[in-house]
């Protein structure tokens, strides 16, 4: 018989994300998503109360988690401010490569400074022509002597202007072009690492996103994470795992505009009657409520098989990343339309959820880049 049920530490560790979501995030988000700054302040608490960098193992200053246990935590800060969340989290998704491929040497030393900073890191794989299409970047990161001489230009970059690191995909060898991409840990204050204006956008805005030039930077050869041309695999083997934060945190959000709006819906009354009495409204209601269940499911299942070391994980992490967003973005309409006017404004938040659904669509891959991947998984 399957279990559905979640264990005591679980249900515990859901508990101090959901506190920390409503203590902490909650008050500050609006202002946030207002002013589209990094929100140096959360971060900083994190670190204080033990929720930073989940899946760094404890003895380099992490949580621990697996990705089954970090996506509950996850869950509750979409539910909150996804935001937010994803500056919590996008930190995280830059160490994914270091938990795939970094020494023990390298974790001691990144984390070390890391925490001593209680800082943030960036994931640095787009480029202007290397969006969908990873393996067309340009970056380039020369062996000269004890150094890469890394040149290049990123773009989209999360976390870029608050991070101590950059985690950066270039090739090694040109020549070989994508098949000797690598990937490097770059600390953001050496010379010739050049950050770009914070981008402006529609949602999340409690995140940050810059652009990134780098020109000659000497990046130490001990910063090289595994070996040369490891680095598209490193990069595949990350979003395996990552993927599945995304479905968490779409989740979230969805859960928290379906709430929202069934609140709102049982106390409006029009024609002498709450409007859930028409089934209408009602039945839009009971879908998305089904959409939910089953983004969880789907989430859930793709974090179990991840964990059970089953073949082929990424298959599962795209299904639960594409299906678990794209339920985000269709619940989080339907909140805004069920709650009429008010569902417009600014008043309630399920505007700023719509909006901050949409990005879970796109970035770690568009929802069409993920039926690539699960059609090639499935053909295989
Ligand atoms: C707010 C934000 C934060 C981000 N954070 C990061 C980050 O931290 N680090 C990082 O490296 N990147 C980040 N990204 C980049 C993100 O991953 C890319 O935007 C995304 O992968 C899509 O690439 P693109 O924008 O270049 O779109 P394009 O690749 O130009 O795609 C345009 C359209 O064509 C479709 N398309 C392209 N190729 C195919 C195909 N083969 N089949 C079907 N459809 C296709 C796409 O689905 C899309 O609809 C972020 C982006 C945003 C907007």
């Amino acid at each position: 018989m399957i279990d559905f049920s979640l264990s005591k530490s679980q249900l515990e560790l859901v508990a101090k994300y959901k506190d920390f979501a409503e203590r902490v995030i909650k008050p500050v988000r609006e202002k946030y998503d207002i002013s589209g700054e990094f929100p140096w302040e959360v971060i900083k608490k994190a670190y204080d109360e033990g929720l930073m960098n989940s899946q760094i193992a404890k003895e380099y200053g992490g949580e621990g988690l697996d990705i089954f246990d970090a996506a509950l935590g996850t869950e509750e800060f979409g539910a909150v401010c996804a935001g937010i969340g994803i500056s919590l989290d996008a930190t995280m998704l830059a160490l994914t490569p270091w938990v795939i491929s970094a020494n023990p040497d390298q974790l001691k030393r990144f984390m070390g400074r890391l925490n001593e900073e209680k800082g943030a890191a960036a994931y640095c794989l787009t480029e202007p022509n290397a969006g969908s299409d990873v393996a067309n970047i340009k970056s380039n990161a020369i062996k000269k002597g004890d150094k890469y001489i890394l040149n290049g230009h990123k773009r989209f970059i999360t976390n870029a202007e608050a991070a101590t690191y950059l985690t950066v995909f270039a090739q090694a060898d040109p020549e070989r072009g994508a098949r000797s991409l690598s990937c490097f840990v770059v600390p953001a204050d050496l010379p010739g690492v050049e950050i770009l204006p914070r981008l402006d956008k529609m949602g999340q805005r409690g995140s940050v996103q810059n652009e990134i030039k780098f020109h000659d930077v000497e990046v130490p050869v001990e910063n090289l994470l595994g070996r040369e041309g490891e680095g598209f695999l490193i990069g595949m083997k990350t979003f395996d795992r990552t993927r599945t934060g995304i479905a968490a945190l779409s989740v979230g959000i969805a859960r928290a505009a379906l709430e929202t709006s069934l609140n709102w819906a049982k106390n409006r009354i029009q024609f002498g009657a709450p409007v859930t009495a028409n089934q209408g409204v009602s039945f839009m209601l009971a879908e998305m409520a089904t959409k939910v269940e089953l983004a969880r499911l789907m989430t859930w299942k793709a974090a179990w098989y991840y964990e059970q070391g089953l073949k082929n994980p990424g298959t599962y992490s795209a299904m639960a990343k594409y299906y678990a967003s794209d339920v985000a973005m269709q619940v989080t309409t339907d909140a805004v339309q069920v709650m009429g006017g008010d569902g417009y404004t600014r008043s309630f938040g399920v505007e700023k959820m719509m909006r901050d659904a949409k990005l879970c669509q796109i970035y770690e891959g568009t929802n069409q880049v993920q039926r690539l991947v699960i059609s090639k998984g499935i053909l295989k």
